[in-house]
């Protein structure tokens, strides 16, 4: 059985650019306290680890799909010393309008991942700092985990809350 922790990629793996604005580049990337050790813990214990990532700087030509790309190499390079990097990596090139199946609060990635490396989505879990994310992992029939910060109580459908990737990991662990 092939198992998956699905990773939001802003403000799960590194920090949120403010409103309005978006990661596209090297020198904007930075990660949050614990996630190396987070996605560290998760892959020792036989879970795939794999990025979903809405990224509609693309839609709107504020990056380009090769840009992009190079980064999470990057990104994933850094993270993992050189060492394997995430699994897989998804992200919707598109803008809200119109509606794109992958988009999440769509579960379209999460489909396309499972379709792709025989995920088993039951199995597996989604980590996110949005509703949207949750929402994208209940209709893909996944566990979910919202991230959020301790001083901040949303209202969320999650099936667990946490403050970090690093706990999110933990809590995914406690249930193996
Ligand atoms: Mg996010
Ligand atoms: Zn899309």
């Amino acid at each position: 059985m092939v198992r998956a922790v699905f990773l939001d990629r802003d403000g799960v793996i590194n920090r949120k650019a403010p409103e309005g604005s978006y990661i596209t580049r090297w020198a904007e990337v930075q990660f949050l306290p614990g996630a190396v050790e987070a996605v560290g813990r998760i892959r020792e214990a036989g879970f795939l680890v794999v990025v979903v990532s809405n990224q509609r700087a693309v839609a709107k030509g504020l990056v380009s799909n090769s840009e992009l790309e190079l980064l999470h190499m990057r990104m994933s390079r850094e993270l993992f010393g050189g060492g394997k990097g995430f699994d897989a990596v998804y992200y919707c090139p598109h803008d809200e309008d119109p509606p794109c199946g992958c988009r999440k609060p769509q579960p379209g990635m999460l489909l396309a991942a499972a379709h792709d490396r025989g995920i088993d989505l039951a199995a597996s879990w989604i980590v996110g700092d949005s509703e949207t994310d949750v929402q994208a992992g209940q209709r893909a029939g996944c566990r979910t985990i919202r991230i959020c910060p301790p001083d901040v109580r949303y209202s969320t459908a999650a099936d667990k809350v946490a403050e970090s990737l690093l706990e999110a990991a933990k809590v995914i662990l406690a249930g193996c």
